[in-house]
């Protein structure tokens, strides 16, 4: 330990502090503080209003994290661990509120496990530092995903950019080396002097009468109840089912990844478990499904390896030079699911009504938003993001840099979906338009699949606007836009 005014009690305690790691089970910063034998452990959560508006965090997130909070309370309290629930605006002010909490406190130890955002490394080092400078110890866990965002790297030694052969190198390396669920962590004495606080109602500038907690029950027996019912009963149909967004055939699960109330070593095990212990072979719904995981440790790889996608620029450089639309009423009409294109409205619709939009959807929409209507991508992926309860710095702009054809892995740029025929395609029935777009009950499907068919009169006849831009003029024009790139 460094030197110091350092903290200098007799029965020393360790400082457990929560982010997006919203658990008691299989959560590493915990099992490793409890394991140390003669060491009390002590639970923090931070509420930080201001950063959180600041990343655009959406009030049915924040919604859900505390509620996981409270359940976490519960949870802690079953282990005698006392969680303390302090507020500060914003990262910068949290080494002092930690120094001086820890002081209070009598813990010279602070355990986390570790987050890979530009803004949240920074938070970290100046813990870890002002940490130091009181003597006191900080120690980060690989907990967020899988495998460290480091851990894996080409035969060159640089990070990885191409999905395929970092999944084939990822297997490889969990294969071998995969760590397992962790022991429960130990419950520890009771603890005089110390006791929880109460959780907030309220975050100020968060306005929670968005939030669905019917849909997005909070807790980690709901996780994983939700995910043992997923394995026994939808994953091995799920390569069958899951580009279907009428169909409930994916896991559902990304509000509580996102939120760490379920952790991805919990989902890996159970489904490598329903596989007979086979990762890339065996029953191709498990496989594919397992593939999910690695696409979300890969973006978090990329988001690791290249700080840059954190703060707003492409990952390939020579997109910043593409100009795009500036159109506050294209904007509006994506936004509200008003854009004539019934498969894009309803998808639109359904991430402000539910905080969740079905994955084929996100690629469909984003696309839509960055190709059709050459809007920056970077509107659309904060448009998400504020309205996302799963929303994931690192997934989220992965998606949208692949929509777009400006990130790492992307859809090539000349490879543009054609709204109609994914309509067609993945939404026959047009079930899912039709629960989204209700004026849309009573038209056929096949209209609804193919906007030229769908006259100005019966648009007018049930309230529906027209389309707002001409896919096949605006399929030309996006492919001009990136071919001048060249
Ligand atoms: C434009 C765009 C934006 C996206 N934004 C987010 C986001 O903010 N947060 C988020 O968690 N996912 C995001 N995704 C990825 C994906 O759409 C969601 O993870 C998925 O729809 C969640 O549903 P599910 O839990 O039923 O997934 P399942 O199909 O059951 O997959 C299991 C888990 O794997 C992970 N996963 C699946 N697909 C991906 C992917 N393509 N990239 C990274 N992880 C993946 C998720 O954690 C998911 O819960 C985005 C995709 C696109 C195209």
């Amino acid at each position: 330990m460094g030197s110091g005014p350092a903290f200098g009690w007799s029965h020393m305690k360790t400082v457990v502090w929560f982010r997006r790691d919203l658990r008691v089970r299989d959560n590493s910063a915990l099992y490793e503080a409890t394991s140390e034998k003669g060491r009390a452990v002590v639970a923090l959560y931070i509420i930080t209003p201001e950063q959180w508006q600041e990343h655009d965090d959406a009030p049915a997130k924040v919604h859900f994290w505390l509620e996981n909070v409270r359940e976490l309370k519960t949870e802690l309290e079953a282990l005698h661990i006392p969680l303390l629930v302090r507020e500060t605006k914003r990262y910068d002010q949290i080494p002092r509120l930690i120094t001086k909490l820890m002081a209070e406190v009598e813990a010279d130890a602070l355990y986390v496990n570790a987050e890979y955002e530009v803004n949240e490394r920074g938070r970290d080092e100046a813990v870890r530092a002002a940490l130091k400078k009181k003597g006191g110890k900080f120690l980060a866990f690989t907990d967020r995903v899988i495998l460290a965002p480091d851990a894996i790297e080409t035969g060159g030694g640089t990070p990885y950019t191409v999905f395929t052969p970092y999944r084939k190198k990822w297997t490889e390396h969990a294969s071998e080396s995969a760590p397992s669920v962790l022991p429960r962590a130990r419950k520890q004495e009771k603890m005089r002097g110390i006791s929880s606080d109460d959780v907030p109602e309220k975050v100020r500038g968060f306005d929670f009468t968005s939030a669905r907690p019917d849909l997005w029950p909070a807790g980690e027996s709901a996780a994983k109840k939700k995910l043992s019912r997923f394995v026994k009963e939808k994953i091995e149909g799920y390569d069958d089912r899951r580009d279907f967004p009428a169909v409930a055939g994916t896991s559902t699960l990304s509000p509580c990844l996102a939120a760490g109330v379920l952790s991805p070593r919990q989902c890996f095990e159970a489904a490598r478990d329903a596989n007979n212990g086979s990762i890339a072979g065996g029953r191709k719904g498990i496989a594919t499904w397992i593939s999910e995981i690695i696409w979300r440790e890969f973006y978090t790889h990329i988001l690791y390896s290249y700080p840059r996608v954190s703060m707003h620029r492409p990952f390939r450089l020579d997109t910043e030079r593409l100009i795009w639309n500036e159109s506050d009423e294209l904007y509006d009409a994506w936004r509200e699911g008003r854009t004539g294109y019934p498969i894009v409205d309803a998808a639109q619709r359904q991430l402000v009504q539910t905080g969740w939009m079905h994955n084929r959807l996100r690629m469909v929409t984003a696309m839509f938003f960055s190709k059709d209507l050459f809007l920056d991508w970077r509107l659309g992926e904060r448009h998400f993001m504020q309205n996302l309860v799963d929303g994931d710095l690192a997934a989220n702009n992965g998606g949208w840099q692949w929509s777009a054809s400006t990130g790492t892995d992307a859809a090539p740029y000349f490879r543009i979906f054609n709204p109609d025929s994914q309509s067609a395609r993945f939404d026959p029935d047009a079930k899912f338009i039709k629960k989204f777009c209700p004026e849309l009950a009573d038209v056929d499907p096949k209209k609804l699949h193919n906007v030229a068919k769908f006259t100005p009169l019966e648009r007018a006849a049930c309230d529906y606007p027209e389309p707002i831009v001409d896919h096949k003029r605006a399929r030309e024009r996006a492919i001009d836009a990136f071919k001048n790139l060249k």
